[in-house]
């Protein structure tokens, strides 16, 4: 039996073609990186890693980090990412759940209640990842796993609740990677800017799956940082980001057209692009920002292609082996396909939840067809807002108010109301022309939305809460204006 996603991912790893460049120009070829992985594997089954057993890896992104991810897969187990962001009473929640053998910490830092063990990426310990693989040295036998075995669990974003880590199977995760590739023409003459993290489906599938797929080289950022990628833009042929990403890419003065002549393709996801941001890349660097759509428990479910005009919340078709449906009532996004997780990791009941009773995937976001036959994205449910008995959706509120201009972005969000059940808020920040103000936006509200959809109170922050993937919290906003009603006079 082979090793469904390994015999894939590594079958271009072979010669000193370059997989990847450090920001210190230091350059790795695929053979010294496929070698890396196996002395990652063979130092795992040392340490009595089993198949089916847990790598759990909480440290900073790093080639090492994503040998250890490659060797937990040759080695049969099943790797567990975890953001360096958790405190420690979360990480000790969620490796509760995964129940690791093996636990990758950057160092021996804090107290966490778990029984596996640890092994650290500092050099100076005894037992330290790097000097582990190091010993390890030969031919190492990569374990044969079904396509249905899981070799990834990922904790989704939203940690409220019991812990929810998204089972991925083999099969899962090379069929997401396959349609990607082919949906973006990705081969080995491309070299790809990664400054994604490697905890979150971005960065570890979409971004390296597709990479080592086509065989073509990274310009490897352990952290996001918008000058040093402007100054990589010559070398690059794709990047991949989030929101954030561009508009900070965008700030920098230096990033010109003359800068992306190399460029084949800009993508952006996991959180929807602001139409600023959309319009801005393509102004300032000739490309249009294509979009993709997915969530963790089903991978890419939709992809633009490279060259194809980008439109306001428009993230492509279907890829491949998805079958998306969008519910009649709500417009909600239901899905079913090869992509799809094979449930949330000791967890039944929130399995149970996550699926229609015919068996689609519901993933709660809202969209509606284009005249093209692609899904443009409305919003997500759960932030939809009923006042006074009317829905409410607060991306529509925001695509009205970002159309004017001294609006950089807004958020709008539901907070309880003694009247209403929920008054809908809305914050706004405001460009460096500071043109806008509460009454000039209630002017352009008052032209272009029915008025029950006007927010009830307008807040100006300098800036809107994110959390690393770019998504705007909202649950911050809400529980941060969660009692401005209470006794409020506000009741337009
Ligand atoms: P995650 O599981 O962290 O990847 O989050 C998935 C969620 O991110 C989806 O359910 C969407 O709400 C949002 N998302 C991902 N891609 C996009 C996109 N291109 N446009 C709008 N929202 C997106």
């Amino acid at each position: 039996m082979p090793n469904t996603l390994i015999d894939a991912l590594l079958a271009k790893a072979v010669g000193d073609r370059r997989f990847a460049r450090l920001p210190d120009r230091t350059d790795i070829n695929y053979a010294q990186f496929a070698e890396g992985c196996r002395h990652h594997a063979a130092a795992f089954a040392e340490l009595g890693l089993e198949p089916g057993d847990r790598v759990a890896a909480q440290a900073p992104k790093s080639i090492t980090f994503l040998q250890a991810y490659i060797g937990t897969i040759m080695a049969g187990g099943v790797f567990v990412p975890l953001s360096t962001a958790y405190t420690d009473a979360e990480t000790t929640a969620l490796l509760a759940n995964a129940r690791p053998r093996i636990l990758i910490r950057q160092s021996r830092r804090g107290q966490i209640g778990c029984t596996a063990q640890e092994v650290t990426l500092e050099e100076d310990e005894s037992g330290s990842l790097p000097l582990l693989a190091r010993r390890q040295r030969g031919a190492f036998a990569v374990q044969p796993r079904d396509p249905d075995a899981i070799a990834v669990i990922l904790y989704t974003s939203g940690t409220t609740g019991a812990p929810k880590g998204a089972a991925m199977s083999h099969r899962a995760l090379l069929s997401n990677a396959l349609a990607l590739r082919e949906r973006w023409g990705f081969t080995d003459q491309d070299r790809l800017i990664h400054a994604l993290p490697l905890h979150h489906t971005h960065g570890l599938f979409v971004a390296t799956h597709v990479a080592l797929l086509a065989g073509c080289s990274m310009v490897f950022f352990p952290h996001f940082d918008a000058e040093q990628i402007v100054s990589a833009m010559p070398q690059a042929t794709a990047i991949m980001g989030v929101p954030t990403h561009y508009s900070r890419i965008l700030a920098s003065p230096r990033l010109e057209r003359r800068q992306c002549t190399n460029l084949r393709v800009a993508i952006c996801g996991s959180a929807p692009l602001p139409e600023a941001v959309r319009k801005a890349w393509f102004g300032r660097t000739g490309h249009p920002l294509i979009e993709r759509y997915g969530m963790t428990e089903t991978g890419i479910m939709t992809a633009m292609s490279p060259g194809e005009v980008s439109q306001d919340g428009h993230v492509g078709t279907a890829l491949p082996g998805v079958e998306l449906r969008l519910c009649n009532d709500s417009g909600v996004i239901e899905m079913r396909g090869s992509g799809l997780f094979s449930g949330y990791w000791c967890n039944p009941p929130a399995t149970a939840a996550a699926y229609t009773p015919d068996g689609y995937f519901n993933t709660q976001d809202i969209a509606r067809h284009t005249d093209d036959g692609a899904i443009r994205i409305e919003g997500r449910l759960r932030d939809l807002v009923i006042s006074g008995g009317l829905n409410i959706h607060p991306r529509e509120v925001e695509d009205v108010i970002d159309q004017m201009n001294g609006v950089a972005e807004s958020a709008a969000f539901g907070v309880p109301h003694p009247d209403f059940g929920e008054a809908l808020m809305a914050a706004v920040v405001r460009d460096h022309t500071h043109t806008v103000d509460e009454a000039s936006i209630r002017r352009h509200l008052a032209v272009h939305l029915a008025r029950f959809k006007h927010p009830k109170h307008l807040t100006f922050p300098p800036s809107l809460p994110r959390n690393a993937m770019g998504k705007i919290v909202k649950s911050a906003l809400r529980d941060q204006f969660m009692h401005h009603f209470d006794s409020a006079q506000d009741n337009r």
